[in-house]
Formats: C-alpha cells, sequence, structure tokens
C-alpha cells in the first residue's frame, strides 16, 4: 500500500471545545505521522478560497463565516492509505450518520460545526497541503 500524506484540519469547534489533543492523539494512535502542524485563524476570504469547491452550496457564506470565527489547527498527516484511515477516522459529514467511535460520531453536535476536516483524494489533499505549508514547514 503506498504511503500517502493528507491535510487534516481541527476547526475552529473542535479547538474552542478542547479537543486538539484528543483529535491527535487518534491521528498517532493510528499509525498517522505528523509531518506539519500549525495554528492560525483563517480569513473570511481565505476560508471561501479553501471551500471554493463548495461556493454554490446553499452552507458556502454560513461554512465560511464558522470556519473564520477562530483558530484552526492544519496538520499535514502521513501513512499507508493516509487519505481513507482519516476519513474513516473522521467519520461521515453528517455526525448523524457517522460510525460509533469516529471524531465526528463522538464529538460533533453540528452537520457544519463537525471538528475536523480531511481531504477527499489525492488532488485535493496536495492542493490542500500547499494551501497551508511551504516547502519548509515540512519535516
Ligand atoms: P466533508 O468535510 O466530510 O468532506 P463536505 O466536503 O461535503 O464534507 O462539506 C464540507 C463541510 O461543509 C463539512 O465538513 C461541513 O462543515 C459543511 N457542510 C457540509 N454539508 C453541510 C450542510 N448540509 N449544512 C451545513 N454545513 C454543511
Ligand atoms: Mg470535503
Amino acid at each position: 500500500m503506498a504511503i500517502k500524506q493528507t491535510l487534516s484540519m481541527i476547526k475552529p469547534d473542535g479547538v474552542k471545545r478542547g479537543l486538539i489533543g484528543e483529535v491527535i492523539g487518534r491521528f498517532e494512535k493510528n499509525g498517522l505521522k505528523i509531518k506539519a502542524m500549525k495554528m492560525l485563524h483563517l480569513t473570511k476570504a481565505q476560508a471561501q478560497q479553501f471551500y471554493a469547491v463548495h461556493q454554490e452550496r446553499p452552507f458556502y457564506g454560513s461554512l465560511t463565516e464558522f470556519m473564520s470565527s477562530g483558530p484552526i489547527v492544519a496538520l499535514i498527516l502521513e501513512g499507508e492509505n493516509a487519505i481513507q484511515v482519516n476519513r474513516d477516522l473522521m467519520g461521515a459529514t453528517d455526525y448523524r450518520q457517522a460510525a460509533a467511535g469516529t471524531i465526528r460520531a463522538d464529538f460533533a453536535r453540528d452537520i457544519e460545526a463537525n471538528i475536523v476536516h480531511g481531504s477527499d483524494a489525492a488532488e485535493t489533499a496536495k492542493t490542500e497541503i500547499a494551501f497551508f505549508f511551504n516547502e519548509l514547514e515540512k519535516v
């Protein structure tokens, strides 16, 4: 199986609720290595750029408000099948449909404020990693 990298974000609700350590602990316990990490507060424009793929969706305005409402933690995770492993740890977008034991099932109580983001494919992982990190910031 290929070693792959993926981009994870702990969203403003996860940071506010003190879940950074909990979420990172789950990554580390499940074979995902942290290759880069930073905390930052996205502007609305940066959140709009990051989620540009969703710009036609009805929740785009609200989502980008939320994503720029407080600090986030961005991480590059690396491991075998990192993209899928991370998606499996996150659980479904809607916490009510997320499998038991996933981050969203355990902590999210809102479809929008759902604790974590994870890239959904190799191409998006590449773009999303480049959005947050330059070469000097990767180990
Ligand atoms: P995921 O984060 O699981 O990849 P999507 O890419 O479909 O999910 O959506 C991006 C983010 O937009 C979600 O994580 C969530 O914060 C928000 N979102 C998705 N669907 C809805 C919805 N129906 N109502 C409100 N917010 C939503
Ligand atoms: Mg997505």
